[in-house]
């Protein structure tokens, strides 16, 4: 791993970090000042465990549709493809200890969740594969170890 890449997280060691954690992967800066903040919100350890597919699917869509209740900053947030996380980014928000309350406050709305939000044909392009249990039980996990969120290594 000598050649620096283009993408930040394919320069990150995945064998030194310890999930769950999050992480600020970095700042973009516009032309007009605007702030884009973009942090991997790590759920499981790298190459050790990963999220079901229904599970993290669902679990996708339920905190799209919620953590934009808990802050009006938020841009994106989406899987990685390794099923181990998800990014999210933040438009003029510098604050992380309020991330890590942002996330939790989603989180705890997914353990009260009753449906998973869109999960039809219209609103989603596999809405076979959900898991709102899956969901529940990634959520759940996640929350147990908040305290160690703010440590990655
Ligand atoms: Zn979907």
């Amino acid at each position: 791993m000598s050649k620096k890449m283009n993408v930040e997280s394919f320069n990150l060691d995945h064998t030194k970090v310890k999930a769950p954690y999050v992480r600020l992967v970095g700042v973009t800066e516009g032309a007009n000042g605007d702030k884009v903040h973009k942090y991997d919100i790590r759920f499981k350890q790298p190459n050790k465990a990963h999220m079901e597919m229904a599970g993290l699917h669902s679990l996708e869509h339920l905190m799209a549709e919620n953590i934009r209740n808990h802050s009006d900053a938020v841009l994106d947030i989406g899987p990685m493809g390794c099923q181990t996380g998800f990014y999210l980014s933040l438009l003029n928000h510098e604050d992380y200890d309020d991330v890590l309350t942002m996330i939790e406050k989603t989180l705890e709305d997914v353990l009260q969740a009753t449906e998973v939000p869109a999960c039809n044909e219209v609103q989603c392009g596999w809405a076979a594969n959900h898991s709102l249990v899956g969901a529940k039980e990634i959520a759940k996990e996640m929350l147990n170890e908040k305290s160690g969120w703010s440590e990655v290594f």
